[in-house]
């Protein structure tokens, strides 16, 4: 199974009839169980093409299709804000997706402890959102995603809005999470060093129009990377891409 992204562009037109173009000519791959990662100042078409390739928003060119599979493929994706009812418990916010799918009682209660428990929200099951921290509500936005056990993972920005502590410790718990179910994913971040810590691929983007600049293959094992040993590597790579977004990311200050 793969995910083909195949020459994608994408423009907007204004009430003025202005128009941007957000995305040209995009065209990747995302093989099975690999972790691709968008990364590019504010403005270079992340989101627009994390949509795309969710299927909530269409491209004006090009297409994204999958290949290898035989059924519709099933998609999860989780953003920035994560939204949950407020009048369900952790346990009925994660089985959301699973009760719009036939699947049986049983099962839905299998796959539900299951993925709570990866979250490591066993203890939390019958809380509701207003009783947990904004890392616990990303998990539980996580775990809600894995029930479906997509084909492919979307996240956009899963964690730019916690603190520091917190979204370093949600970045080492999801490769942890990522070794468990092998998922294919595209992640969406501005953040380099979180890109460095998490891809096989960072895919760079570029602004206005968005084009992709550069795909880099981050050779390095995909646990351990924070560790002593690999920070010089670690470092380099994220020079590497820093000099690469350096001048779109002053330019997207401006703006
Ligand atoms: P990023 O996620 O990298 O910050 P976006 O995908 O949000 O970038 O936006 C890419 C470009 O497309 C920007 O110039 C943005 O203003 C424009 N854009 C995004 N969504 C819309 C929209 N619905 N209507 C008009 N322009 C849009």
């Amino acid at each position: 199974m793969k995910i083909v992204i195949d020459d994608v562009g994408k423009t907007f037109t204004n009430t003025k009839k202005e128009v941007t173009t957000a995305l040209e000519n995009i065209n990747f791959t995302i093989h099975e169980k690999e972790f691709v990662v968008l990364v590019g100042p504010s403005g270079c078409g992340k989101s627009t093409l994390l949509n795309i390739v969710g299927g909530l928003l269409s491209p004006t060119t090009g297409s994204v299709y999958f290949e290898g599979i035989d059924k519709d493929p099933n998609l999860a994706i989780v953003f920035q804000e994560i939204a949950l009812f407020p009048w369900r418990t952790v346990y009925q916010n994660v089985i959301y997706g699973l009760e719009e799918r036939k699947v049986s009682k049983q099962e839905i209660k299998e796959k539900a402890d299951y993925y709570i428990d990866m979250v490591g929200l066993t203890d939390f099951k019958d809380a509701y959102p207003k009783q947990l921290s904004g890392g616990m509500k990303q998990r539980v936005g996580i775990g809600r995603a894995l029930a479906v056990e997509p084909d492919l993972l979307l996240m956009d920005e899963p964690f730019s809005a916690l603190d520091a502590q917190t979204r370093t410790l949600m970045q080492e718990e999801l490769l942890t999470i990522w070794n468990r179910t092998q998922l294919s994913t595209l992640y969406v971040t501005h953040n380099i060093q979180e890109a460095v810590y998490l891809a096989d691929r960072v895919i760079v983007l570029s602004r206005h129009p968005g084009r992709i600049k550069s795909i880099i293959p981050i050779d390095m094992p995909k646990m351990g990377r924070g560790e002593e040993q690999h920070r010089e590597q670690f470092e380099r790579y994220a020079e590497e891409i820093w000099q690469m977004i350096r001048h779109d990311a002053v330019e997207a200050l401006k703006e």
